[in-house]
């Protein structure tokens, strides 16, 4: 349970129409949240503000469980802000506020009663610059065990998270040496095992590889697709190749009036990429505007 006392939010059973724009085929229609198993996430009237700044307006989607959704669009339309919003890290933004439903396990995660530090043991980040500790690469792993409460033996936790990180044939022999003193793409993979070591259910990588070179960038690539078997990982990225080859589903934001940002289409990987619905995203896609 995500609250410290009850259950609450059950949803509500509305179907919702995405934007129509100048789609070929104007509308998708989502499930209620919580009626749909393979669904993770479920976003229903998000928007989100920063002040008087209205930044994100009305997005709805669904986050599919055990996939990677890939949130792309130009810069500033709002891809970090719904990001932060699914973990409840945009709460720490000062002036930030958010309205709408984030349907998780049953739950409103907006709703007050929900404890946003349990909300980000569940859903766990990983940012576009690696920021381990200065501390040693087993400390790094086994940080968020700790301070979650979470015991048992360390040294196993340490193996499988590095592993599952792709990591552990790298550091194995040097798990007492510094976290800062491995590659930067070493770095994001020890801080994708730090994010594993919580147990979370679900991965938000904001840009993860858009700092590292592309071998490294690769590696963290394969590392999602083997990751997502057992997490469901939401990525931003503003690399439109890297979410044709990594992710399943696509969302595609763009920018609409007094510069708040929309969602124009959700989509598989694939269809969106080769058929999308709307204009707009073709243009994106196609280069014409971005
Ligand atoms: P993207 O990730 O697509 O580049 P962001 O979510 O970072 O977009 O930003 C969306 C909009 O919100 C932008 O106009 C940005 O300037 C604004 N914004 C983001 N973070 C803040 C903040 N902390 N304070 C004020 N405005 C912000």
């Amino acid at each position: 349970m995500l609250t410290r006392t009850t259950t609450v939010g059950t949803g509500n059973p509305a179907d919702v129409a995405a934007p129509s724009g100048t789609g070929r085929r104007a509308t998708h229609r989502l499930s209620a949240p919580g009626t749909d198993d393979s669904v993770a996430v479920a976003i229903r009237d998000l928007n989100a503000y920063y002040g008087s700044f209205h930044a994100v307006g009305d997005v709805a989607f669904d986050v599919p469980k055990n996939e990677i959704t890939a949130l792309i669009g130009p810069s500033g339309c709002g891809k970090s802000t719904v990001l932060r919003c699914i973990n409840r890290m945009n709460d720490l933004v000062p002036g930030a506020r958010i309205e709408g439903t984030i349907q998780y396990r049953g739950q409103n995660l907006n709703a007050r009663k929900v404890d946003a530090v349990e909300v980000r043991r569940r859903i766990g980040m990983v940012f576009q610059k690696p920021n381990p500790f200065p501390k040693s690469i087993y400390e790094n792993v086994v940080w968020g065990a700790k301070i979650n409460g979470i015991k048992g033996n360390y040294d196993e936790l340490v193996e499988r998270c590095l592993r599952q990180a792709a990591l552990w044939d790298e550091v194995k022999d040097k798990l007492k040496e510094s976290g800062l003193a491995l590659s930067g793409g070493q770095q994001q993979r020890l801080c994708i095992a730090r994010a594993i070591a919580t147990n979370p259910d679900v991965i938000l990588m904001d840009e993860p590889a858009s700092a590292l070179d592309p071998i490294s960038t690769l590696k963290i690539e394969e590392l999602m697709r083997e990751l997502e078997r057992q997490y469901t990982i939401v990525i931003v990225t503003h690399n439109m190749q890297q979410a044709a080859r990594v992710s399943d589903q696509t969302v595609f934001f763009s920018l609409g009036e007094k510069r708040m940002g929309v969602l124009v289409e959700a989509s598989p990987t694939r269809e969106l990429f080769t058929n999308p619905r709307d204009q707009r995203t073709e243009d994106y896609i196609t280069g014409r505007f971005g």
